[in-house]
């Protein structure tokens, strides 16, 4: 049986050109090439799942616009359910502007559109998908009150949650201290825990103080520097894959969907650990969102399964 997952969250346009640098504040750079790719957080997360073999339905807003038929026929074509994706008359789909630097890192501007008219009715209106799933992925590119009523559901109905924090924002105790699987970067870290960081023991601490926040297990993302599990049994650090770093955009999307797999999958968040930095290396390695998540037979060549 695949492992069934409920992604709450935001389906984007992403328009992307490649810079030699990211531009500073008031200057004009000129770049090189240009291309669409399907993203968005929650959109990403649903279809690197799907991609890993597991049994996605998805939980969004599209205007009703070409971007957002992209969409949808993008998701289908990964097998991912989109009964629950709304298409709403009077909103864009949400576009993201992103500059890609010739060392890979980005830059992003996204306007939410479509996204940000998701409401609790939506949500209501998929709880059984909710109640369905071995685990319910959330992000942070929806309203708040969309996601505290997601995490109410989940909670009801006995499914576990991975949140990514992303982008950052504070969020109360109460939710917190109602997610299993909090899985920041290490800007998010720094600013839900109110401390910074800056190696892998600031990281180790920062992630220390959710746990004492209320979060049961805390994943914490650090780039070409792998990734940080605290949880109640101690913390483990996992190195990077070393791998030939074209694009960044949605390593963390890619990491997210393959811990949250692979958990739902009985995996140990050890061994989902390691899963999740293969998934998240093998996006860096093509350029795009979408187009750079790996399959489940990719990831495991990695893994030298
Ligand atoms: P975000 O993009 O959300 O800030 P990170 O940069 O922390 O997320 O990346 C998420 C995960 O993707 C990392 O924990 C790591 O496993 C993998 N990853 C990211 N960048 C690299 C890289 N340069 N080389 C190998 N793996 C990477």
């Amino acid at each position: 049986m695949p492992p069934k997952l409920t992604v709450v969250g935001s389906l984007n346009m992403d328009l992307i050109v490649r810079a030699p640098r990211i531009p500073a504040p008031g200057e004009t750079i000129i770049g090189h090439g240009f291309h669409t790719a399907a993203g968005g957080k929650g959109a990403n997360q649903a279809i690197a799942a799907a991609r890993l073999g597991a049994q996605v339905s998805m939980v969004g807003r599209v205007g009703d616009d070409t971007y957002g038929q992209a969409q949808l026929s993008n998701l289908a074509a990964d097998g991912v359910d989109t009964a629950f994706v709304t298409v709403d008359p009077q909103a864009h789909t949400g576009v993201a502007l992103i500059t890609v630097d010739d060392a890979g890192q980005n830059s992003i501007v996204v306007s939410s559109g479509a996204n940000w008219q998701v409401n609790s009715a939506d949500v209501d209106a998929a709880e059984a998908a909710i109640a369905g799933a071995d685990m319910l992925l959330l992000q942070l590119e929806t309203r708040p009150e969309v996601v505290a009523r997601a995490v109410e559901l989940a909670v009801r109905h006995g499914v576990p949650v991975v949140l990514n924090p992303a982008p950052a924002r504070s969020l109360s105790p109460e939710l917190l201290a109602q997610v299993t699987y909090l899985i920041p970067n290490e800007s998010e870290t720094a600013l839900l825990a109110g401390q910074a960081v800056t190696d892998l023991d600031s990281a180790r601490d920062a992630a220390r103080k959710l746990r004492q926040m209320g979060v049961v297990t805390v994943v914490l993302t650090l780039g070409e520097q792998g990734a940080l599990l605290v949880a109640e049994g101690g913390a483990e650090h996992v190195p990077a894959f070393r791998v030939n770093v074209v694009d960044t955009t949605a390593a963390g999307d890619a990491f997210v969907a393959g811990f949250a797999v692979a958990v739902a999958s009985d995996q140990s968040p050890g061994q989902a650990m390691r899963f999740a930095t293969a998934t998240g290396a093998l996006a860096t390695t093509k350029l795009g969102a979408q187009p750079s998540l790996p399959g489940l037979e990719e990831v495991n060549r990695l893994l030298g399964r």
